[in-house]
């Protein structure tokens, strides 16, 4: 399920923060105070002070959906707060927030009233200026600091919640495909439980093997997700498209002649052919023999006798067809030479990533010389 896509890629982030392919999501978070802070703010994505990717949008619309918000006045951030704005937009003061004042309470003395701005600086050790000590208490709305003065003596010092669905931790193991696909459903489509399949001639091993092995693989949530619409008939091709929603749609835009199905958009055209044609020949030269693929290779990956190989193999057709894909967008024709150079680049990602899998992954590329002549 697409949404459990999402979630994976945000657990991972949250563990992994540090990982090269996460540096922009990281710089473009830490402006918010960095996404494990933002995952525990009352927010609105779309006031939010960001410039946000899609998918970094859908993330969070996902993690909306999924996470249910317990009020409580005295522990609500000031920052990315969507009632707390300046200008239609959440504010976020990084000194403020280096200083632990995210919450109402720390603005208050023990009267429940604002601290002046002497008494503010001195006893945060902060240089604030007069104008932006006013500005962030005129824009928090006078209901909200009532409700904390009248509830002041029973309050206890302001906490920020876990980061937790259905009382499991994020991060913890329990919360796994499985666990996040069923709170999902539950949570989405209450009352129903059945999954659809799309892969129904292959058996029941094999299914749950196309399923879920790809999801370790060392590539970036990115190019997993192109390979999950895939995988499950969802991605969104021209044709796609017109059938789901009645929109007029162009040919495919590599070839100009044919519809664009996903199965000729990353098999069937001749651009794309020659691509894999290309691929095929160019592995074949680094030893690696196997019949030409097929669309259910590309769709699913394909099961080899010698598990390294398969491993690599399957990576690549992963990488290429994320390679299909950006080219679709940025209407260029694939090129080989372009998708070597790919490579070169996911190799040079590998060598930083400090995991097995990685390490795997980066060791057959080297021995198999895809990249180096
Ligand atoms: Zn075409």
């Amino acid at each position: 399920m697409n949404g459990v896509l999402k979630l994976r890629w945000l657990q991972s982030f949250l563990k992994y923060g540090d990982v090269v392919w996460f540096v922009v999501p990281t710089f473009v978070f830490k402006k918010v105070g960095g996404i494990e802070f933002l995952l525990k703010c009352d927010f609105e994505i779309s006031k939010l002070p960001l410039q946000l990717s899609t998918f970094h949008q859908q993330v969070l619309l996902q993690w909306k959906m999924m996470f249910k918000h317990n009020f409580s006045p005295h522990n609500v951030p000031i920052w990315n707060n969507r009632v707390i704005l300046s200008g239609r937009k959440s504010m976020f003061m990084e000194e403020w927030w280096h200083k632990q004042i995210w919450s109402i309470t720390r603005l208050l003395d023990d009267n429940g009233n604002v601290f002046n701005l002497e008494e503010f600086n001195c006893k945060y050790g902060i240089d604030c200026l007069k104008k932006n000590c006013e500005k962030v208490v005129r824009n928090i709305p006078e209901v909200l600091i009532q409700l904390i003065k009248n509830n002041l003596s029973n309050s206890s010092s302001p906490r920020l919640h876990k980061i937790k669905i259905d009382y499991v931790d994020i991060v913890d193991k329990k919360c796994n495909n499985k666990f996040l696909s069923q709170y999902l459903i539950n949570t989405i489509y209450p009352g129903k439980t059945r999954n659809t399949l799309t892969l129904q001639n292959f058996d029941i091993a094999i299914i749950s093997k196309i399923r879920t092995k790809y999801l370790k693989f060392p590539i970036p949530p990115k190019f997993k997700e192109v390979h999950f619409k895939m995988l499950n008939n969802i991605y969104p091709s021209n044709e796609f498209i017109k059938d789901r929603f009645k929109f007029d749609v162009e040919n495919c835009g590599f070839c100009n002649t044919n519809k664009e199905t996903t199965k000729h958009l990353f098999f069937e055209c001749v651009e794309v052919q020659q691509l894999w044609r290309r691929l095929h020949n160019f592995l074949s030269s680094k030893s690696i023999d196997m019949d030409f693929f097929s669309f259910q290779n590309i769709q699913f990956g394909l099961f080899l006798n010698n598990d390294n190989v398969e491993f690599l193999v399957n990576n690549i057709i992963i990488v290429t067809k994320f390679y299909i894909h950006k080219c679709r967008f940025a209407k260029c024709s694939p090129s080989f030479c372009a998708l070597k150079n790919e490579f070169l680049l996911f190799e040079r990602c590998l060598s930083k990533i400090q995991n097995a899998k990685a390490e795997k992954l980066y060791e057959l590329m080297k021995k198999f010389r895809l990249v180096s002549p």
